[in-house]
């Protein structure tokens, strides 16, 4: 009976290997840890399962264990789909990005910027890419509407880390 038993994890605890060497290389594309540690622990759970067969004598640990693990499996691989889409789809950044962009350009309103629109935020890997529209005062020199233009520019990628932006400036009244 428990010798039965041993098969369908020490086939899983094969079936296994590949997929930790697999996740550990792949550090390129998404740097995810849960598989790894999700492979960890299903093969702590074959260990409990085949010690408690061959030497408890416990015939249930088997089917529960197998439960457990099938479930644990399903939690992994929903939690790693989601990590991929996230990282493969442009998903525009949260809402407190919008703020802390719309605080910045507010600092420079006494110097002639009046405010910003069209303003377009995405998430590509860990890189985050923001555009904006700039509305700089018309009667601004060119030499002056740029250089604020850049110190805004600068403002932004200093205070959200990992991002690139790109400003487009518009004349105003
Ligand atoms: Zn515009």
């Amino acid at each position: 009976m428990a010798k039965r038993n041993r098969i369908p994890f020490l086939f899983l605890f094969v079936q296994n290997r590949p997929f930790t060497h697999r996740n550990r290389r792949a550090k390129g594309v998404v740097r995810s840890r849960t598989g790894y540690y999700a492979v960890t622990n299903i093969n702590t759970g074959v260990l409990i399962a085949l010690l408690l067969t061959a030497f408890g004598g416990w015939s249930l640990a088997d089917p529960l264990i197998s439960l457990v693990i099938a479930l644990y499996i399903i939690k992994s691989a929903i939690g790693l789909a989601h990590e991929s889409i996230n990282v493969l789809m442009d998903r525009s950044l949260p809402v407190e990005i919008d703020r802390t962009i719309a605080e910045i350009v507010a600092r420079y309103r006494t110097m002639g910027v009046r405010g910003f629109h069209d303003l377009r935020t995405r998430r590509s890997g860990s890189q985050k890419f923001i555009d904006l529209h700039l509305e700089v005062d018309r009667d601004k020199r060119f030499e002056e509407a740029h250089g604020l233009t850049v110190r805004v520019l600068r403002a932004i990628e200093a205070e959200i880390p990992r991002s690139k932006v790109h400003i487009h400036s518009d004349p105003v009244e």
